[in-house]
C-alpha cells in the first residue's frame, strides 16, 4: 500500500449535531477534520425548547464516542412510554389511541447532547464564526478547496482537503433543497410544571402526544425540570419574527447524497419532519456509517467509500422521510390521496398503529457496517 505523508482531511460545513458527530466519527477513522460553523461559539445553555429523543442505536453510537460512556445518562432521562391520546376539549375527555410501553429511548436537551459530543473533540478543529461560501474540486478530483468568511474580520480563508462534508442543515448552501411543509410552535413552560404533572401522571416516563381535530401537541420532560411542549399547526409560511416559532422542512428524498468529493449528512441530506423523532438519530447514524465506510475502504478508495455510505443510508432515510411526512399529515388531519381523513375521536386501533414511533420503517435496523 502507498505510504502517505499526511492523514486525509475532511472539511465539514456545519457544527451542529451532524457536523460534530461526523467530526468525531472521522477522527476515529484516522482523518484530520476541520469544521466550519457560522455561529460565533459553542452553544451554552440555550434556553429554548429542543428536546432530542435518542433511539437505542444512537445511544450506543454516542456512548462509543465518549471517554466515559455513562456520561450520556447524566444528561438524559429515560423514555419508556410512547403514547398518543385523543383529546376532546368539549367533553373534557382523553382516549388512548396508541401506546408503546417498551420505548427504549433516552431524551436530552439539544445543547447538552451537543456539548457532550463536542467536548470530546480537539478545540482547534472547529472554526466558529466562519461562513461557508463556495467550494471547488481539483481537475484530478484529488482535492477540494473550500472558501469561508471569518464573520468577525471579514477575511476570506481557503481550506484544502480531500473531502467536503455538507452538514449545514435543511437549507444547505452546498446544495439547495426546499419546500416548507408544516409549521409548529415550540416553547418551554416552567410555571405550569405541577399542573402538568397532575394532568400527565406519567409525564417523566415518556412522550405524550395529544391529538385534536387538525392539530396536535407533544409534551415530555427533560433533565432539570424542563418541559418540551410543541404545538403543531398548519398555516402558510409566516414572517419569522419570534423565537418560539419553527418552520418544519422536508423535501422529496434525494436520489444521491454523494458526488465526487462531496457527501451530505444529517438534515442537509434528508430534511425530515419531526413526527417520528428521527432527524438527530439519522444524523448520528449517518456520521457513524460514513466514518466506518472511510475507515474500511481507506482514503485511496474515497469514492467507493462514499458510494457504500450512500448505499447503506439512502434506502433507509428515503423511507423514513416519507413515512414521517405521512404521519405528520395524518396527525394534522391533512388529506392524503389513499386514505380517509384521520379523526382521532373515531379512529380504530388498527388505524392508530401508524401513530407509534415503532411503525417507522427500519425502526430497529442496525446497518451491518456498524455491527
Ligand atoms: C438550537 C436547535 C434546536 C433544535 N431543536 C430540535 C428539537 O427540539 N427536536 C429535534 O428533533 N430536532 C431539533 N433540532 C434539529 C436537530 O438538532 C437537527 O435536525 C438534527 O440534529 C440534524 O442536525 P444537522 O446538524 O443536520 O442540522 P442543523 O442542526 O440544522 O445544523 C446545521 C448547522 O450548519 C450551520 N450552517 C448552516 N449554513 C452554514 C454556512 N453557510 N456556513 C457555516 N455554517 C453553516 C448552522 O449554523 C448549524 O449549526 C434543533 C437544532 C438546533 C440548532
Amino acid at each position: 500500500m502507498r505510504e502517505r505523508m499526511r492523514k486525509p482531511k475532511a472539511i465539514i460545513v456545519g457544527g451542529s449535531i451532524a457536523g460534530i458527530s461526523c467530526a468525531k466519527a472521522l477522527i476515529l477513522a484516522g482523518w484530520d477534520v476541520v469544521v466550519i460553523e457560522k455561529t460565533r461559539g459553542p452553544p451554552t445553555g440555550n434556553p429554548t425548547g429542543a428536546g432530542i429523543a435518542l433511539h437505542p442505536l444512537s445511544q450506543k453510537i454516542v456512548k462509543s464516542w465518549l471517554h466515559q460512556p455513562d456520561l450520556l445518562h447524566n444528561i438524559t432521562l429515560p423514555f419508556t412510554i410512547d403514547q398518543n391520546r385523543a383529546v376532546d376539549r368539549e367533553k373534557n375527555i382523553c382516549r388512548v389511541l396508541a401506546r408503546d410501553e417498551n420505548f427504549n429511548y433516552l431524551v436530552a436537551h439539544w445543547t447538552d447532547l451537543h456539548g457532550l459530543i463536542y467536548n470530546t473533540l480537539p478545540v482547534e478543529i472547529v472554526f466558529w464564526g466562519h461562513l461557508y461560501l463556495t467550494f471547488c474540486i481539483s481537475h484530478d478530483k484529488s482535492t477540494v478547496n473550500v472558501k469561508a468568511k471569518n464573520l468577525r474580520t471579514d477575511e476570506i480563508i481557503d481550506v484544502v482537503g480531500d473531502l467536503l462534508v455538507a452538514a449545514d442543515g435543511s437549507r444547505s448552501s452546498v446544495t439547495v433543497l426546499g419546500g416548507v411543509l408544516l409549521i409548529f410552535r415550540k416553547m418551554r413552560i416552567l410555571k405550569p410544571y405541577k399542573a402538568s404533572g397532575r394532568a400527565y401522571p406519567e409525564l417523566g416516563n415518556g412522550v405524550h402526544a395529544g391529538l385534536g381535530p387538525g392539530t396536535h401537541t407533544v409534551l415530555y420532560e427533560l433533565m432539570y425540570k424542563r418541559l418540551n411542549w410543541i404545538w403543531y399547526i398548519t398555516q402558510p409560511e409566516p414572517e419569522l419574527k419570534e423565537p418560539f416559532l419553527n418552520l418544519i422542512y422536508d423535501c422529496d428524498p434525494l436520489t444521491q447524497v454523494c458526488c465526487d468529493n462531496v457527501v451530505f449528512i444529517g438534515d442537509a441530506a434528508h430534511p425530515i419532519t419531526p413526527h417520528c423523532a428521527r432527524s438527530t438519530n439519522m444524523a448520528i447514524a449517518d456520521a457513524a456509517v460514513l466514518g466506518k465506510c472511510l475507515e474500511k475502504l481507506g482514503e485511496e478508495n474515497l469514492h467507493s467509500a462514499l458510494e457504500e455510505y450512500q448505499s447503506v443510508r439512502l434506502p433507509v432515510t428515503t423511507k423514513q422521510v416519507l413515512h414521517s411526512r405521512r404521519v405528520g399529515q395524518i396527525k394534522l388531519g391533512l388529506p392524503l390521496p389513499d386514505r380517509e381523513l384521520f379523526d382521532p375521536n373515531t379512529a380504530s386501533p388498527e388505524d392508530c398503529e401508524i401513530l407509534k414511533q415503532r411503525s417507522l420503517p427500519f425502526f430497529d435496523d442496525v446497518p451491518a457496517t456498524l455491527e
